[in-house]
């Protein structure tokens, strides 16, 4: 009887058996507390009839822990060199697919289909790689695969932008963007320590729940998201400013966007982290109504 994958002493000795080195460059920072481990399996709500995507299993550490909760688990590895050690680390589990794919690559709802055959519930659980953890949740927002919640692991920093509220100096264009889909939530925070090797920042695990019935929905996400990173553009500058970048200075556009704001009661003068989501949402909306 093994100990658990993620345990230091067994962590340290697949890593020299196998000649195993963390790759800096694809973000490899290996999970060795098993307390934080089940905390992510907790946060999760993980029971037997989920299906599972896993970004990035590295040794299986995490991916033993999804196994064992779940109905079964698709990993997706980009490092060819840790095929071998997955495949022997992960041979007590059946229900582990490890596939050898750049999760941003991939056409998730096509695998979901073919993997899942179209089983709900589906869920994301992840320690992601840190250099491109923006793009993986976008993309997995983005895709119409529509997970039942996302659990994952990201440097603090990114987390608390995640979950930043108006008004804070965390709140961005991504604050807007994801929450507008998703109510996000910091379910814990976790100390570099718990890594092998350790990373330079501290992390924290985020939960991305779907909101269900949106009352106030955008006419395009794609747009909205267009539109809330043009008012972001320079921070420091009033919304009034940032809109001129988005739309133009002539002055017709600008009679438009002064009617349009005050419509909506907004002061041209504030700030664009003082607006709520459902700000933005109206703004899109009215702006593309009028044409613009
Ligand atoms: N899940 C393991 C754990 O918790 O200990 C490892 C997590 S480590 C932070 C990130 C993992 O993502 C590494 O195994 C790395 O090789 C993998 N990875 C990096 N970029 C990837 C990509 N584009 N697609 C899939 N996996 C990737």
């Amino acid at each position: 009887n093994n100990p658990d994958i993620a345990s230091p002493a067994r962590t340290q000795a697949i890593l020299n058996r196998f000649h195993l080195s963390a790759k800096k460059s694809l973000g490899q920072n290996f999970l060795t507390d098993l307390n934080v481990l089940s905390k992510i399996v907790d946060a999760a709500h993980l029971t037997k009839d989920d299906n599972v995507i896993e970004i990035g299993p590295g040794i299986g550490g995490l991916t033993e822990y999804i196994a064992r909760s779940s109905k079964q688990v698709l990993a997706f590895e980009i490092d060819q060199s840790l095929l071998p050690v997955l495949a022997e680390t992960l041979s007590p589990y059946d229900n582990v697919e490890v596939i050898n794919q750049d999760i941003l690559q991939a056409n998730l709802p096509a695998i979901i289909d073919e993997k899942f055959n179209n089983e709900r519930p589906i869920k994301v659980v992840a320690n992601l790689p840190y250099y491109i953890t923006t793009p993986i949740i976008l993309d997995l927002l983005k895709g119409n695969a529509e997970f039942d919640n996302i659990t994952v692991m990201m440097q603090k920093e990114v987390a608390q932008r995640l979950e930043a509220k108006p008004g804070t100096k965390d709140y961005g264009s991504l604050s807007v963007i994801i929450q507008y889909l998703n109510d996000t939530k910091i379910a814990f925070e976790v100390s570099r320590k718990a890594f092998i090797p350790a990373p330079k920042v501290d992390s924290a695990i985020v939960t991305l729940e779907k909101r269900e019935n949106i009352e106030n929905e955008v006419y395009d996400e794609a747009a909205f998201a267009g539109f809330v990173r043009g008012c972001f553009n320079h921070r420091r500058k009033t919304l009034w400013n940032n809109l001129q970048g988005v739309f133009g200075k002539d002055e017709e556009t600008k009679a438009n966007v002064q009617s349009v704001l005050e419509e909506f009661n907004i002061a041209p003068s504030i700030r664009p982290e003082k607006l709520t989501v459902d700000q933005y949402v109206d703004l899109t909306n009215r702006f593309h109504e009028k044409n613009m």
